[in-house]
């Protein structure tokens, strides 16, 4: 997934925050989800200068099971939006409907927008945001602190 999306430009080890709105919100969408065939749910990170996590929800353009899919121009319309907003797009999600929220193989194949990807565990109720990098011809993730805040 390679378009013209700005890299969030700020250390990303400090760590986000998620608000327990957004999260329930998450977690409600991708259970609906998970009920109807073992869809999961997806979209992009929207991060302001407060390091406050935005989920912006996108259609998922895979119909399989334990698939998803975001479409380009639907992320190039979201980042022509924040240009003059000093937000930016960090990375995507998805739910898992029935696996853990760490990255599969094919999560670090086709996924990880910028290197950043938050993932839902439906089952186990719990968000990891995750940041992926290369190293001797082998990708890896490595977790990036995600709080959740009131609000
Ligand atoms: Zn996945």
């Amino acid at each position: 997934m390679k378009a013209k999306i700005r890299k969030y430009p700020y250390d990303l080890k400090i760590g986000f925050r998620l608000r327990k709105s957004s999260f329930i919100e998450l977690h409600k969408r991708a259970y609906k989800a998970q009920q109807v065939d073992h869809l999961e749910v997806c979209g992009v990170l929207v991060v302001d200068e407060e390091r406050v996590i935005d989920l912006r929800y996108l259609e998922n353009a895979s119909r399989n099971s334990y698939e998803y899919e975001i479409r380009l121009a639907d992320i190039a319309e979201i980042e022509l939006e924040l240009r003059s907003s000093g937000e930016w797009i960090l990375g995507t999600f998805h739910s898992h409907p029935v696996s853990s929220a760490e990255p599969g193989v094919g999560d670090l194949e086709r996924g990880f927008l910028n290197g950043v990807e938050l993932i839902h565990d439906v089952c186990g109720r719990a968000a990891k945001l995750w940041n992926s990098s290369e190293a001797h011809g082998e990708v890896r993730a490595a977790e990036i602190p995600l709080a959740i805040i009131e609000g």
